[in-house]
């Protein structure tokens, strides 16, 4: 469970930037709460032959800029409050990378690892029936987060164009590319994220051959960071940490290495020779938060960097992958402490773009090659990392202000020009 309720921390983020702006009171009201709320309830037919009802939720945020966009997740945790800071940051994340969406975020409280893959995929089609009024590619436009996979996506979009009667791979992004997923996706986010950092280094002088990187978090965003950290920058990733634990080397850990070890026994890296075992679980990640690194990348959940030890991280550039891993409080040490952070809906803005690019692939039917996706990709992160560190320069406030002040500005201008406000 969150000690820190994650929305309350998007609406304190939102009124720290709306201070700064001076932002008109009435725009101001309307962004500090979504627009619509969906929860639904609904029976699920378990392997042993019992049927249990399941909670869902799907959020929108606000959709001045465009249909509303954004992940699903299945999590044991999931409450309302965290679908609710995830929608307003996916309104922000699109609104800075500048694609016409505007922000949702929904969720099914329930642990996969105890599921199997039918029941898994009984949910995935029972939560759609039970939104299918509320989605569609010009309404609401889900997309995988943590704990749901392409597979699922598949399930989900068969099931809405069953119910509908029409063939609608544009209901939903992160799609297997048999039916309609763009090349790219798959490694997206953690793509767009390497990106964030190349641009933040030019930034800082930041010499990124051999740099130190340690990843917390080892989903689908924190592997592939990994392995592009070594490809792309030449940096060297010393530490790694899931739910089960962390591992460190001095000498780097080799991506491939890593994952070969995990394909042959399918759990984290653990016990792998000439790495250092930093310990399970939240022991083992609290460690690695606070290694003497050059890069730190929160791949996972939220409220991971906190008050309580966010004085310890020794990292020059945090670069959020994962969606609020830091508090407010946090924030504000880690800014004194002249840690450059590269705030989460810029950072991690790279999987809703190439969604964006897949939804306009499924619309025309005209599917891209892989290096026009990553050329793409690179402009627009490249150019949203630009405006926000000018942002923060000029007006000499922290990245994540100049963030949340560069996308305010763009959801005021479309609330307005509708005549919301
Ligand atoms: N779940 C991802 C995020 O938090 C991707 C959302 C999308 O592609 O719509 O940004």
């Amino acid at each position: 469970m969150n000690e820190v309720n994650p929305f309350e921390t998007a609406q304190r983020q939102l009124d720290k930037a709306a201070d700064v702006l001076d932002l008109d009171h009435s725009v101001h009201q309307a962004l500090r709460e979504p627009m619509r709320t969906f929860i639904v309830n609904f029976q699920v037919e378990m392997d042993d032959g019992s049927t249990k009802t399941f909670k869902g939720y799907r959020v929108q945020y606000n959709d001045a800029l465009g249909p509303t966009k954004g992940g699903l997740r299945f999590h044991p945790d999931e409450t309302l409050d965290t679908v609710k800071a995830l929608a307003a940051w996916m309104t922000w994340k699109t609104a800075v990378a500048d694609i016409p969406y505007g922000g949702g975020k929904g969720g099914v409280v329930c642990d996969p690892t105890e599921l199997s893959e039918s029941e898994l995929e009984r949910i995935s089609r029972a939560y759609v029936c039970a939104v299918s009024d509320f989605i569609g590619p010009e309404k609401d436009i889900p997309a995988p987060d943590v704990y749901t996979t392409s597979q699922t996506m598949a399930w989900m979009m068969d099931e809405f164009s069953k119910i509908k009667g029409v063939n609608a791979p544009d209901v939903i992004t992160g799609k297997p590319i048999g039916i309609g997923g763009s090349l790219g996706r798959g490694d997206a986010t953690a793509r767009g994220v390497i990106y964030t950092i190349r641009e933040a280094a030019k930034e800082l002088g930041m010499n990124l051959d051999g740099a130190r990187v340690a990843v917390q978090g080892y989903g689908n965003v924190g592997f592939h960071a990994h392995k592009l950290a070594e490809e792309q920058l030449g940096a060297k990733v010393v530490a790694i940490g899931d739910a089960e634990g962390a591992i460190y080397s001095d000498d780097g850990l080799k991506h491939k290495k890593i994952s070969n070890n995990m394909k042959e026994h399918g759990v984290f890296a653990k016990d792998i020779e000439g790495t250092e075992f930093l310990g399970d679980g939240d022991k083992g990640n609290a460690e690695l938060l606070e290694l003497p690194v050059d890069i730190l990348i929160p791949a996972a959940i939220e409220n991971v960097l906190t008050a309580k030890n966010a004085d310890h991280v020794r990292a020059e550039v945090l670069a959020e992958a994962a969606n609020g891993p830091t508090t407010p409080e946090a924030d504000e040490i880690l800014y004194e402490n002249g840690v450059y952070i590269i705030p989460d809906f810029l950072c991690n803005a790279g999987g809703v773009t190439v969604s964006y690019f897949e939804w306009v692939q499924n619309r025309n039917r005209y599917y891209w090659s892989k290096s026009e996706v990553y050329e793409r990709l690179d402009k627009k992160m490249t150019k949203a990392f630009a405006d926000v560190h000018e942002r923060a320069r000029e007006e000499d406030v922290d990245n994540r202000t100049a963030a949340y002040m560069v996308s305010i500005e763009k959801v005021a201008e479309a609330m307005k020009l509708r005549g919301w406000v």
